[in-house]
């Protein structure tokens, strides 16, 4: 039975008196949490018992209004929509729901009763970590967007039992750790035990006559059962709740009885280790196919259980499967869940008897799909015969679909050989490797990039012969941020600013931000706002204080550059940046230096050698800098370790610069440039992804833009661009280079960055030096406009009131009124 039509019938029982929401009723459910649900008096109760009581506590009200919203959406039979990501970067959820419904005083207030800080009690969540950087973070967004804007959201994922590791520095160099977040249980999520499907891999494939007619039946070698987990996502002021449905693996018989019996008890165990192993961990690889076997078990692993459990859902409503697309949208996030297209094909055709071309119809209909990136590195193919030997069935119906999809091409054209072979599924140039992205495109009725300039890049790179064989599926979605997690939990003294100064009408539109542009010449604004700013980065000094021992002065720039290590995102071109501040400061103690702290936080993929020694750089250079007395704390450096949700939280409101340097072309949209802008950071970056539009929405003397652009870029590249050439002509940029070469940062092991280094002189293929002069000249224009508080201070007041289109609700609306056709906005 599903869960929808159990709830269906229990429309029929009266509904529940609504709560009352008094800092009184609270406190008193909190103690009967406590005593009944958790066993425990008030006075032997430890603080996670308080954390766990308040949930409980939060949790029966967003459950009220949970049932209320499933129960809506399926007697007005809405169309649903879908969000299928192999990652959700939640973060912690206790003050985003309390925030939500608007209890955070009251809670307060009801704690403080026992001497309970509700700030002590947030911060025990464990930070749930089941992504790996912006594409998680996107579909978080995504899910309390849709949930705010009334969209009938399903986000689908997978229950990794260890979410994104944990990250420490030790002597230098990055040590993963596994992340445990469900040590402690999780009172978010329900299990639903009758929510389970069988999940094959392997076996055989043969064809079967039934009525005249040839069907397959696919015999899997090995099943395992998917069990739902289900979490409530609740929107603003808690008028509407959705489910995130993330799947774990079991064995399904939990022990093998004929082998434990024969004494095999190793053997029987084994069996269900192998399938529980298939949501065990996260792959911690951002912008990186990871190509092992198990990766793409967990692929299948979800996007098969997602799609039954959408089946299902929708048979217990309708007749038959001929009208899906018009009660449902599957976005697929990324090509993770793409073998989805295959495997809706032989769901219709094999089990539910579709004929083919009706299928494939709906299929097309109910599936769109989101491009996140152009880099080749992380263009996710698989080799035939690992796809064979694990979906035999979706490897045959991946052949049929090429072979269709280029009949329809070439009908009534002559294409050519190379663009045939651009446009297959089957890449035969690499040992002949499916390839996920042009499945998901073809198998997709709509296709989007994740900025304006992304989606252009997409239509000439990527996808430049899909494009033109089907030139309208393309089309631009521009990604966004909730505005109540980044804005109104993270910085709530801007925010009550924010009211004071407008009212309180942006909370419910965003929109409405656009009040504040006014206030940016008012002084006595400018002012609370600064000091706002001042509280938020004395904040984030005394996180640094704590854990790394440094002292931050607040009246420096903070300066920060957070987000995964990677080279394209060119952390290497801030570290030289620094480095050359710092022998500057040396060489000229005389100059009126602008104080600056420059601050680092992100995780390296494991196997990502350059990575993990940008992560080491950036941490001998902080030690050898912040050691020396010459620099006479004109210049800071510090890398906080294990970037995660809740860092970003405290970083975001407490930074003056904001750095977004990718090689332009490289980042597909970005995210963390808005988190930033929004809370009045002044954005230091190159002309890609988002950025691109920021500069449009802020106005060009509200963001610091320098450096090649994508299509110079590509030139140059073309060209075959060296970096000594550059080098020889900036002696700043060689003098930090040689210092960094000839170990002065790295005395233990002065080889240490040798390659990294050569890299820049031989190839520069990320333009570190071909961007280097661009980025000091602006990065001194921001020390000379630090000293004109009155305009950097009504720079940053604009930011704030001008990235509102940047809110996650206008990405949503977009894709529910273009793609979804769901939704309030949709219809
Ligand atoms: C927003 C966010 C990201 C994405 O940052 P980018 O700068 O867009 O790469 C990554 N990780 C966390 C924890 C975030 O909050």
């Amino acid at each position: 039975m599903t869960s929808a039509s159990s709830l269906a019938r229990s429309t029929t029982v009266e509904k529940p008196e609504p709560r009352l929401n008094d800092a009184d009723t609270i406190a008193t459910e909190i103690v009967e949490k406590l005593t009944y649900s958790i066993g425990k008096t008030v006075k032997a109760a430890r603080i996670h018992d308080w954390l766990e009581a308040t949930t409980l506590v939060v949790r029966d009200r967003i459950i009220d209004n949970w049932f209320e919203s499933t129960i809506k959406t399926y007697e007005r039979q809405d169309k649903r929509v879908c969000y299928l990501s192999m990652e959700f970067l939640i973060g912690r959820l206790l003050r985003d729901a309390i925030s939500n419904l608007g209890l955070t005083e009251t809670v307060r207030e009801a704690l403080a009763r026992y001497d309970v800080d509700l700030n002590l009690v947030e911060l025990l969540e464990p930070d749930a970590a089941l992504g790996n950087g912006g594409l998680g973070r996107l579909a978080a967004c995504f899910m309390e967007s849709m949930a705010t804007t009334g969209v009938p959201g399903f986000g689908y994922g997978i229950r990794y039992v260890h979410g994104f590791f944990r990250q420490e520095v030790v002597d230098g160099a990055q040590v993963e750790l596994p992340e445990t977040w469900l040590k402690h249980g999780n009172p978010w999520e329900f299990e639903r035990r009758e929510s389970s499907y069988e999940i094959g891999f392997g076996g055989k494939v043969s064809a079967i006559e039934e009525n005249g007619k040839l069907r397959s039946v696919w015999r899997p070698g090995e099943r395992v059962l998917a069990v739902a987990y289900d979490t409530p996502v609740v929107g603003w002021r808690g008028q509407h709740v959705n489910t995130l449905r993330l799947w774990s693996a079991q064995s399904l018989d939990p022990i093998l009885l004929d082998a434990f019996n024969a004494g095999d008890h190793i053997g029987a165990l084994l069996e269900s280790n192998k399938a529980e192993a298939i949501t065990r961990v996260l792959y911690p690889a951002d912008s990186h196919q990871a190509g092992q076997e198990l990766r793409l078990r967990q692929e299948y692993f979800f996007s098969s259980a997602s799609l039954q459990d959408i089946i299902r859902r929708h048979l217990a409503q309708h007749d038959d499967l001929t009208n899906l697309a018009d009660k449902v949208a599957i976005q697929l996030n990324d090509t993770h869940p793409a073998v989805s297209v295959a495997e809706l094909m032989r769901l219709l055709v094999d089990v539910h008897g579709m004929e083919w071309d009706a299928a494939w119809k709906v299929t097309r209909d109910t599936f769109s799909y989101t491009n996140h990136t152009l880099l080749p590195e992380a263009l996710e193919t698989w080799p035939i015969h690992l796809f064979e030997r694990l979906l035999p069935r979706q490897m045959q119906i991946i052949y049929q679909i090429n072979a269709e999809v280029l009949r329809e091409a070439t009908a009534g054209k002559q294409l050519d050989d190379g663009t045939i072979s651009a446009i297959s599924l089957i890449d035969e140039n690499n040992g002949r490797r499916v390839r996920m992205g042009q499945l998901a495109f073809v198998g997709s009725h709509a296709v989007n990039g994740v900025s304006a300039l992304h989606t252009e890049l997409m239509k000439e790179t990527v996808f430049h012969d899909l494009h033109k064989v089907f030139p309208t599926r393309i089309e631009n979605k521009t990604n966004g941020v909730t505005p109540r997690r980044w804005l109104f939990q993270a910085n709530p003294g801007l925010t009550q600013l924010i009211e004071e100064a407008i009212g309180p009408g942006f909370k419910d539109d965003i929109t409405q931000l656009a009040k504040l542009d006014p206030h940016a010449e008012d002084a006595g604004f400018r002012e609370k706002f600064v000091a706002i700013k001042r509280q938020n980065k004395q904040r984030l000094a005394h996180l640094v204080e704590e854990r790394l021992a440094i002292h931050l002065d607040p009246n420096a720039i903070f300066d920060i550059q957070v987000k995964r290590i990677h080279e394209y995102k060119r952390q290497l071109l801030n570290i030289l940046e620094t480095v050359a501040l710092y022998e500057q400061i040396r060489s000229l103690p005389h100059l009126d230096w602008t104080p600056r702290v420059k601050v680092f936080a992100g995780k390296a993929a494991p196997s990502y050698v350059q990575a993990k020694e940008i992560i080491h750089l950036a941490g001998d250079v902080a030690r050898v800098i912040n050691s020396d007395p010459t620099v006479r704390g004109l210049l800071k450096v510090v890398f906080i370790p294990n970037y995660n949700v809740s860092l970003a939280e405290i970083i975001m409101p407490a930074a003056d610069v904001s750095e977004q340097i990718s090689t332009a072309g490289l980042e597909a949209s970005g995210t963390g440039n808005m988190k930033f802008a929004l809370n009045g950071a002044l954005t230091i970056g190159t002309l890609d992804g988002a950025n691109v539009e920021m500069l449009e929405h802020l106005g060009e003397e509200n963001i610091f833009i320098f450096g090649l652009k994508a299509d110079e870029v590509a030139r140059k590249r073309a060209e075959g661009h060296r970096g000594q050439g550059v080098i020889d002509q900036q002696p700043m940029l060689r003098s930090a280079i040689d210092s960094i070469s000839a170990g002065v940062f790295s005395q233990d092991d002065p080889n240490r960055y040798a390659n990294l280094m050569n890299s820049i002189r031989d190839r520069d293929w990320w333009m570190i030096a071909a961007d280097f002069r661009a980025y000091w000249d602006t990065q001194r224009q921001l020390d000379v406009l630090w000293k004109d508080r009155a305009k950097w201070d009504a720079i940053a007041v604009r930011n704030t009131a001008r990235m509102s289109w940047f809110s996650s609700d206008r990405s949503i609306d977009e894709y529910a009124h273009d793609i979804w056709h769901a939704g309030p906005k949709g219809r």
